[in-house]
């Protein structure tokens, strides 16, 4: 990396930008101030309001220390209007002495009715020497950190506004259309508004400058993320076509036939595959959409082509549902499924992985165990990742290099909402199933109180005693693994003595993937009637039979994971219930899931109040180790996020030059973090 030096930054206040992600004077420019205080204004001390914010020119009447209700420096001061005490809680030696009686201040802060009177405490000021005038533009406040001065950084930032290149990186035919400010005015009137605007006059002044931040914000990830998808389709992959042999005698022999989603998407899939290069496709559909027959499809299309298709899942318990069901399925077609885990005896596993690297099997299951170094593909064609975003950028990494020649599609039950997957999954093309199979019945969700537990405790007695079968989700302990084992152990204790005759069963993270195994497996064939779990069941789990859902302290889960859980009921005909209880007192934000979870049962709208609720961090989640998240930028403005997309593509179209130096500009000193 070239070395990056701010001018006028001593080799400490570098250190200091850098934890801020500033590395050159381009960074200082786009580092926008949160908001400004007006210091081009003097205003009288009786023409305050408490509560706000202002300057004053005072004379010192008198200082001293007090001691109650605590030790601190006590100073009044006075204008032509009125006083004022100023309090410092913290102070030196040296405030004490230059706060005389008889000294000219200038002070800054916000103004309350305190134990004296008015007062600011801890006001900014500084000692008048003569005349002195005031600024004539607002003051800038700045992001910062510890131990870096708002003064420090607005030295650097006015030179890099005088210094650095801020020249236009548009087309001017593309700012004209977009009715877009020129970059330069954009940055300086937002660094530097004209003084004398009001609070409101001035959010009025900025907004389209604001537009035009965020529209570069956008378009330069729209512009690196397309980049990104050219450079990985430049490269060949095998073409990927069939007669239909297999994947008609799927289809044929399946119980059922599929929604028009699925239809649609495996037609999407299909295409892709039969390119010369790799697919690069995100399948998104909510829990119980019926991803798996798409991806089993698309595994036969390989093994059509004479190729070699592997299906890789984050935990144990879902790489080997989908292993156990794809067996199923596929034996009738005389096709082996080759199964890889970590857990596996080595035996075993060192037999499938010759089978692998010769070519004898087509088809393998697994988990990240597929990755591993010692895994050899004779001739991948397709590999598939279910739940992608669980998988660790290392992992990720290490597919993308196995499968560098070959198709990739990623699975997520976690759906994104549209103007996110527009920004942050433009590197990849979207298949979305929007319809769930027919005949389900939609899953009735309760909210109960905990003392109402006991309540629910019967209802699963009665139901189970029916011959059906239920989940009882253990509380979450964020903060402790331990505490959270010992709470499943303790609540399926406590579960155990209440609901005696009924085969209950325990599974959680720390069993021995043996263990956890044969707990699923009862389960599925209904020798356990009640399975109590940690959050180890979110993903994947398919048990027709069970139609009850019980979330214990349900308001300390996150939405998608309520979603998730809901999800793994209602996939029978029975109707179905989810039962989320609560601990009271309930925090805002709780109360807000709970209510959300309540309403909605189709997992986009939950996921689009979701990003309302909390932004796009949590989304994206690992994909934000190598993607900046957006700063200026906010994805619910969809024709801001459209017009960057469109500009995008022709920008690279038709103007390279330009391309590079938006990209320069925007991610110059994020190169380093983008190629993670
Ligand atoms: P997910 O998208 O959550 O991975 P699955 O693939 O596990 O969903 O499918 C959920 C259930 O629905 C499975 O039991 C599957 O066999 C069944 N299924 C899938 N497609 C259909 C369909 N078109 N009609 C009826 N049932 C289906
Ligand atoms: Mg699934």
């Amino acid at each position: 990396m070239a070395k990056q030096t701010i001018p006028g930054a001593t080799s400490l206040v570098a250190e200091k930008l850098k934890t801020l992600g500033l590395h050159t004077q381009a960074d200082l420019v786009l580092h926008l101030p949160l908001r400004f205080e007006d210091e081009t204004r003097i205003t009288p001390l009786a023409a305050t309001m408490p509560g706000e914010s202002a300057q004053f020119e005072v004379t010192v009447a008198s200082c001293e220390i007090a001691y109650r209700p605590k030790r601190q420096l006590v100073c009044r001061v006075e204008d032509h209007s009125g006083e004022l005490m100023l309090r410092f809680l913290n102070f030196y030696p040296s405030q004490q002495k230059v706060l005389q009686p008889g000294a000219r201040l200038r002070v800054f802060g916000e103004v309350r009715g305190g134990f004296w009177g008015s007062e600011i405490i801890h006001p900014r000021f500084h000692v008048l020497q003569g005349d002195e005038a005031l600024p004539t533009a607002l003051t800038p406040v700045y992001p910062t950190t510890a131990g870096l001065g708002q003064a420090t950084l607005r030295k650097l930032i006015a030179r890099a506004l005088a210094e650095a290149d801020l020249a236009e990186t548009l087309p001017p035919e593309l700012t004209a259309r977009l009715k877009l400010k020129d970059f330069a005015v954009s940055v300086r009137s937002l660094h530097a508004p004209p003084p004398g605007l009001d609070a409101e006059a001035l959010v009025m002044y900025q907004k389209p400058y604001w537009q035009r931040i965020a529209f570069d914000e956008l378009l330069a990830q729209q512009l690196s993320l397309r980049q990104a998808y050219a450079a990985r389709r430049a490269r060949g992959a095998p073409v990927l076509a069939g007669d239909g042999s297999l994947t008609q005698r799927l289809l044929a022999q399946l119980p059922f036939r599929l929604t028009a989603a699925q239809q649609r998407v495996w037609c999407e899939i299909e295409h892709d595959l039969a390119q010369p290069h790799p697919m690069q496709r995100l399948l998104q559909g909510d829990v119980g959409s019926g991803k798996t027959v798409v991806a089993a499809l698309a595994m036969l299309r390989a093994v059509e082509a004479g190729h070699q298709a592997a299906l890789m899942a984050p935990t144990e318990i879902l790489a080997e549902q989908h292993w156990r069901k794809l067996a199923a399925w596929l034996a009738p077609l005389g096709l082996e499924v080759a199964w890889l885990s970590g857990s596996q005896k080595k035996k075993d596993k060192l037999a499938a992985i010759a089978k692998v690297g010769a070519g004898e099997t087509a088809l393998v299951v697994g988990t990240h165990a597929l990755i591993e170094e010692n895994v050899e593909f004779a001739r991948l064609g397709l590999a598939i990742v279910d739940e992608q975003h669980r998988f660790g950028v290392r992992q990720r990494l290490a597919l993308k290099q196995k499968g560098a020649q070959s198709h990739q599609l990623a699975m997520s039950a976690t759906p994104i909402p549209r103007t996110l997957a527009m920004s942050y999954y433009a590197d990849l093309d979207v298949s979305v199933i929007d319809e769930l199979p027919p005949g389900r019945t939609p899953v009735v969700t309760k909210l109960v109180g905990a003392a109402r537990r006991h309540e629910i405790v019967d209802k699963v007695r009665e139901l189970c005693g029916a011959g059906r079968q239920a989940y009882w989700v253990c509380p979450l302990i964020e903060e402790s693994e331990a505490l959270q084992l010992k709470t499943a152990q303790e609540t399926f204790e406590h579960l155990t003595t209440e609901l005696p005759g009924l085969k209950i069963g325990l599974v959680h993270g720390r069993l021995k993937p043996d263990e956890k195994a044969a707990v699923m497996a009862g389960f599925v064939k209904n020798e356990i009637q009640l399975l109590v779990a940690t959050t180890v069941i979110e993903v994947g789990v398919d048990v027709p039979n069970a139609s009850l859902m019980v979330i214990e302290h349900a308001e300390r889960f996150g939405l998608a994971q309520l979603h998730q859980l809901r999800g793994r009921v209602g996939r029978g005909a029975a109707e179905s219930a989810c039962i989320l209880l609560y601990e009271q007192p309930l925090s805002e934000a709780a109360r807000a899931r709970l209510k959300i979870i309540y309403e909605n049962n189709d997992g986009f709208e939950i996921a689009r109040q979701d990003l309302h609720l909390r932004g796009p961090g949590e989304f994206v989640g690992a994909r934000q180790s190598g993607l900046p998240l957006l700063r200026f930028a906010d994805l619910e403005d969809a024709v801001l996020v459209d017009a960057a997309r469109s500009a995008a593509e022709e920008m690279l179209a038709q103007w390279p030059a330009q391309v590079e130096r938006h990209l320069a500009r925007w991610l110059a000193g994020r190169a380093e973090l983008l190629k993670a």
